[in-house]
């Protein structure tokens, strides 16, 4: 297009110029618009049929057209608000759609779209254009009526013309963004040229888009595919969210029944396990049993006892986790502790190649702590450390950290842990993967829980084929509860 631009026509001894009052431009562009826009939409009709005249007069209208618009513009708009350039004669181009490309481009996804504007032509101009494209369209005369139409009907789009008698395009605006149930459906602003600083309001106060009378095609049918796609991509971020609120909330639903569940097996299993422990052990030690029936019974009573330590655990590890137990502080000598928890798993190691090694710094202060949660805390690494080390040492040293914290530490030269499951064996039933020994998974949790309670720490120190080193703190003094 070779077009003179405003600049070129304008000499610096140009007389004053005139402004029109905006309703007046709006009346003198509509029709304007209107010509335009129908020559266009004919043309693009007819084209390729064999009347070729038709349509290079139609372009013809169309071209004048546009230069009674930017005639318009040029010599009653003021200069800030223009930049139109302005097409010389009747055999210049004016901005053409090619309608070949128009064409060949794939269909968009069709939306369900709302036209506003209070003028039937204009309406009827941009609604067949969309329809054109495959939209489903639907045309609104006045703000009122387009309200009621979005409250009423699920729309992909607005497009919104901004001049408007009684409710303008503002207000509609507004009022659909300060509603929650509207506030997510976009808007395009249609303006004329000289509104594009109204339009910057428009998008500050949440349009998504703009666009200027006449339409040019190709602008408008990219702007509407750009809008629609950010809808309907929203549309799905926000499907998936109430998906997984959905899946969060019924999770939590599983949750609960899972441990009301748990809590009802812990709780209602050990009075009858114990009662079945008891009648075994009682037939056991006084029935009338031949030696191999006696032999089953002892399994029998095993078999129990090891579930319900399993049982047990579990209800200890929950109620811990769940800070339901307060800790009984009392001062406690290392060297008692360490003591009364090798004589507990000692007959563990027995019949064993694995040497129990107490290693306690002589003159170790007294230290305060709930005796029953240390010493089972022992118990499980030393259990742990005999289990899993068939043969070698086991070693417990305690020693001081600082002034004010005790360090516990069983070390073993056993089959160690990979470093990628040192988080996961402090778990409630971590275990590592290619462990075969019989075990809840629960010890681990336990320990962890009973130090921090005392507010210590716990860690392990491993290398497979090696040992394991597992140590704890715990301060000299009791935490407040
Ligand atoms: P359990 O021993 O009942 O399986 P724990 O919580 O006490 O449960 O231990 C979790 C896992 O950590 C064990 O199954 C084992 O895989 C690993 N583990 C614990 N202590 C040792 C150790 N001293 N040496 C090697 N692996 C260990």
């Amino acid at each position: 297009m070779s077009a003179r631009s405003e600049s070129d026509s304008d000499s610096a001894a140009s007389p004053a110029k005139t402004t029109l009052p905006s309703h007046l431009l709006h009346d003198l562009r509509s029709p304007l618009n209107q010509i335009i826009g129908y020559s266009e939409m004919l043309s693009e009709e007819v084209d390729g049929e064999p009347s070729e005249s038709l349509v290079a007069d139609l372009d013809k209208i169309r071209a004048a057209g546009h230069r009674i618009l930017a005639l318009i513009d040029h010599h009653f708009v003021s200069d800030t608000e223009l930049s139109r350039a302005i097409p010389t004669d009747e055999n210049e181009e004016v901005a053409a759609p090619d309608s070949s490309l128009l064409k060949q481009r794939p269909p968009l996804e069709p939306g369900h779209l709302l036209v506003v504007d209070d003028d039937p032509s204009n309406r009827d101009v941009l609604s067949r254009r969309l329809r054109r494209e495959g939209h489903v369209v639907e045309a609104a005369g006045s703000g009122r009526d387009a309200l009621e139409c979005v409250r009423n009907t699920a729309f992909d789009l607005v497009l919104l013309d901004i001049m408007m008698p009684e409710m303008d395009g503002y207000e509609v605006l507004r009022l659909m963004k300060a509603d929650e149930r509207l506030h997510h459906i976009p808007v395009i602003m249609i303006s004329a040229l000289n509104e594009e600083q109204s339009v910057v309001r428009c998008i500050e106060a949440g349009a998504e888009d703009y666009l200027t009378k006449p339409f040019n095609p190709t602008l408008l049918r990219a702007r509407i595919g750009a809008c629609l796609e950010k809808k309907r991509g929203r549309d799905r971020e926000t499907l998936l969210f109430d998906q997984l609120g959905e899946n969060y909330k019924r999770l939590q639903v599983v949750e609960e029944l899972r441990d009301d569940m748990r809590n009802m097996i812990v709780h209602d299993l050990r009075t009858p396990l114990t009662a079945v422990i008891l009648g075994v052990d009682m037939l056991e030690k006084h029935g009338d049993l031949n030696p191999a029936q006696r032999e089953m019974m002892a399994i029998a009573a095993g078999g129990g006892k090891t579930l319900l330590g399993m049982v047990n655990d579990l209800l200890d590890v929950e109620k811990m986790a769940s800070s339901s137990t307060k800790l009984q502080y009392e001062e406690l000598s290392p060297d008692s502790l360490v003591a009364g928890a090798i004589e507990q798993v000692c007959s563990l190691a027995e019949g064993s190649d694995t040497r129990l090694v107490s290693d306690v710094t002589p003159g170790l202060p007294f230290l305060q702590g709930d005796e029953n949660k240390l010493s089972r805390t022992l118990v499980n690494l030393i259990a742990n450390a005999i289990k899993f080390t068939p043969s070698g040492s086991v070693t417990i040293s305690v020693f001081m950290e600082g002034d004010d914290f005790m360090r516990f530490a069983v070390r073993d030269t056993g089959e160690g842990i990979p470093p990628e499951a040192f988080e996961r064996i402090f778990e409630k039933f971590g275990q590592v993967g290619s462990s075969k020994k019989v075990g809840t998974g629960l010890g681990l949790a336990f320990c962890k829980l009973a130090v921090e309670a005392h507010g210590g720490r716990i860690k392990v120190e491993s290398t497979p084929g090696v040992g394991s080193t597992f140590s704890f703190t715990i301060p000299l003094l009791a935490r407040d509860q």
